[in-house]
């Protein structure tokens, strides 16, 4: 299947309060955010024609800028109605959101200042079969030799592109060893999270995951423990090693785009762990979670 550039493709896009046509929503090479790392951004899932966690994902947007200095002049609800507006312009029914804000030319001063801030809402159709596969097969982790800047090293709670360069080779350099995504370290050895999704496992009855301190505490990580609580199941959030995987019976990642991925395999030079794919703790959660996406239990659990 040949895919289309996502900048040649049809459709409308929301642009600093209007609809425009799809290749049109084109902005200037000197905009302050590409060169600064400073776009803050969403990604949300469509399903349905609902966009799952609509209000939670767009608070996060406005408060992924404030964490970063600046304010987006439109007001919360004109973007959650540009979404709403982008997924019945588009007829999208499942399917992704795009929402970002970032600064403009007005300075190419590190500091930004006077900057004008625009707003965007992209929307597009997604194809899960490689997602699902992944699903179904369970993910391969390769542990990164890369690590992640301890606690206040940045605003880690911004949905910010500067915090994404990491996440590409991280995950470029986990494909070209043959593994579908990697498991990253912070500088103490603790584990933290995946490039785009954050990390669980299921041991001697209750279900870890590391404290959101060093990297973005997602919005799935949030409502999956939540579930876990409400399906029975003990959660605890603390600091892990590796060597605390030793005896776990399950492991799984979680995010927007993600949802929830069973974890197969995980993978230093020196050292392996192995996960039942089809736990029942994991096939139970993906099941409730299917349940509060699609308001009832169908495809993402497959
Ligand atoms: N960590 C990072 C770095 C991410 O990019 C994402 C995906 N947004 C997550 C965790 C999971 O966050 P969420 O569940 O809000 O999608």
């Amino acid at each position: 299947m040949s895919v289309v550039p996502f900048d040649k493709r049809e459709g409308k896009i929301w642009f600093n309060g209007e609809l425009v046509d799809w290749q049109a929503a084109n902005i200037h090479v000197l905009h302050h955010s590409l060169h600064y790392g400073s776009c803050v951004f969403e990604g949300i899932r469509i399903y349905d024609g609902r966009a799952f966690k609509l209000q939670e994902h767009i608070e996060r947007l406005f408060k992924s800028a404030e964490l970063l200095g600046y304010k987006i002049t439109q007001s919360l609800e004109e973007v959650i109605a540009a979404c709403e507006l982008v997924i019945s312009e588009n007829q999208l029914s499942e399917g992704y959101l795009r929402p970002f804000a970032w600064l403009g030319a007005e300075t190419m001063n590190i500091a930004g200042q006077g900057c004008k801030t625009h707003v965007a809402v992209a929307g597009w159709k997604t194809f899960e079969d490689q997602r699902k596969a992944a699903r179904q097969r369970g993910q391969e982790l390769l542990v990164s030799s890369w690590r992640k800047p301890t606690a206040g090293c940045t605003p880690y709670q911004s949905k910010a592109a500067g915090h994404y360069m990491m996440s590409s080779v991280i995950k470029n350099d986990a494909l070209a060893a043959g593994f579908g995504d990697a498991l990253i370290l912070d500088t103490s050895d603790y584990i933290t999270e995946a490039p785009v999704a954050n990390f669980f496992f299921y041991k001697d009855g209750v279900l870890c995951t590391p404290e959101a301190d060093c990297f973005l505490n997602g919005i799935t990580r949030q409502t999956v423990m939540q579930l876990a609580l409400d399906q029975g199941i003990a959660v605890e959030e603390g600091k892990y090693r590796l060597a605390d995987l030793d005896g776990a019976e399950a492991a799984f990642l979680t995010g927007t785009a993600t949802e929830i991925t069973p974890v197969r395999r995980i993978a230093t030079k020196e050292q392996e762990w192995y996960f039942d794919k089809d736990h029942e703790i994991v096939v139970q959660l993906m099941a409730g979670y299917a349940e509060l996406a699609l308001d009832k239990v169908v495809a993402i659990v497959g």
